[in-house]
């Protein structure tokens, strides 16, 4: 039987995208129901890098000091290269670039970012909140769109929006692209308890190593009692799956590399193996009164560290065109995908771009550490500011 029917909007996925685009709508009075698969809301244990762009949709939506509240305002980004050992570059992040960009760079645990995007949620008595809700099919029509959920229940809504990761179901019935695509590469994550990591990594910023067909970070999360800890590796066609991996597995993959990153690889850890998959760009997100949004419209490989910014930034471009748009939610998802698509893509492109600079190789690798020899914080303000500035829909 179908649940009522309203203006509401469905919102498929209680990640940060659909956490944001649900506050996003509540605060511009428009009443949504978030449909989560999991059990309960959360995000797994993690860190996030959240750039001033981020940062920005949170205070737009209410639950910026709440989010920086709980992050590192960083002071620099610092690359090295992990063959050499010597500084790539080092950006000083403090007050020009806060200045600059409006906010500052910060790290942080996903769950805080999560948790502060899910209270502010639940202030909202508009904003209904259900887990063990998988959206595995919809069928739109003339007054709305009837969204079918595992259990066989029907929820009624007038618009819906996939915001249901790099394996949406709600994208497999608008762009049908089958499974994404695996890079190649994968991703060894760990937390790293604060007292088991050398002393003078003890740092107020990530430290990004890149190497030959390798790039490891790591920062403080959680008021420096944990570093969160990610080497990524191009494999090749090496076909591991994802699991738990013994701590000496990932080192295999970085002879030759420099001693104060292999200290760090060989830390005691549980290491997790992940596949790193993207989807190329396609030109449409929007089929009427459904959309996509986050990972489901333009997953992208993590170099950038932008997705989760993405995300944000769509839900909040989405919820003022629905806004905007009273009464009309097709030409308002038509709208926010044209606002966004372009950005989006550019962001999902450069990131897979980075490969090339990250794992460069050889007289590449020379190439690379050359180019930025010499340049001032001011000029990578500028070739930066396409991405950090924030959109005019999250200023406005
Ligand atoms: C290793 C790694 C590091 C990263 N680092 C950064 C970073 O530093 N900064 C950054 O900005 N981004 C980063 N990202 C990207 C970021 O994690 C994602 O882009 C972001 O989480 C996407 O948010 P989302 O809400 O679109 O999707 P998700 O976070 O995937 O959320 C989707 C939600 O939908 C639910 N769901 C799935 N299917 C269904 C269904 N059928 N029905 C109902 N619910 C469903 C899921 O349970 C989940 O809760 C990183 C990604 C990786 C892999």
């Amino acid at each position: 039987m179908a649940s009522r029917t309203s203006g509401r909007i469905a919102i498929a996925g209680g990640g940060i995208g659909g956490l944001a685009c649900a506050l996003g709508l509540a605060r511009r009075g428009i009443a949504s129901v978030v449909l989560e698969q999991a059990q309960s809301f959360g995000e797994v244990g993690v860190g996030l890098q959240v750039a001033p762009n981020a940062l920005a949709v949170l205070d737009a939506l209410g639950v910026g000091q709440e989010a920086k509240k709980n992050a590192l305002l960083i002071e620099r980004l610092v690359v090295r290269d992990s063959v050499g050992g010597e500084t790539v570059f080092d950006v000083p992040v403090g007050a020009a670039f806060r200045e600059r960009f409006g906010n500052p760079y910060a790290v942080a645990h996903r769950a805080d970012i999560h948790g502060a995007l899910l209270r502010g949620c639940e202030a909202y008595p508009s904003i209904e909140l259900r887990t063990r809700s998988r959206v595995v099919d919809f069928e739109s029509h003339d007054a709305g769109v009837s969204v079918r959920l595992a259990s066989g229940e029907v929820v009624a809504a007038a618009g819906l929006v996939g915001a249901d990761g790099v394996r949406s179901q709600v994208r497999a019935k608008i762009v049908g692209d089958g499974e994404p695509v695996a890079v190649g590469a994968y991703i060894y994550r760990a937390l790293i308890p604060a007292d088991v990591m050398p002393k003078d990594e003890h740092k107020p910023y990530p430290t990004l190593w890149v190497g030959p067909g390798t790039h490891v970070i790591y920062y403080p999360v959680r008021d420096w009692s944990v570093f969160n800890f990610g080497a990524t590796v191009l494999a090749g066609s090496v076909d591991r799956g994802e699991a738990e991996a013994a701590p000496d597995e990932a080192l295999a993959w970085f002879p030759g590399h420099h001693p104060d990153l292999m200290r760090i690889l060989r830390l005691p850890a549980r290491f997790n193996r992940y596949i790193i998959r993207h989807r190329p760009p396609v030109e449409r997100w929007t089929a009427g009164r459904v959309t996509l949004l986050g990972d489901a419209a333009h997953p992208m490989v993590q170099y950038l560290a932008q997705g989760a910014a993405m995300a944000l930034e769509d839900a909040i471009c989405l919820a003022n065109a629905v806004a905007e748009t009273p009464g009309d939610v097709e030409r308002a998802l038509a709208r926010y995908q044209d606002l966004r698509i372009v950005r989006a893509t550019r962001v999902q492109m450069s990131s897979l771009m980075l490969d090339k600079f990250y794992h460069a190789r050889g007289v590449e690798r020379l190439v690379r550490n050359s180019v930025f020899e010499g340049r001032t914080p001011e000029e990578f303000y500028d070739r930066l500011s396409w991405l950090y500035r924030s959109p005019a829909y999250v200023r406005g």
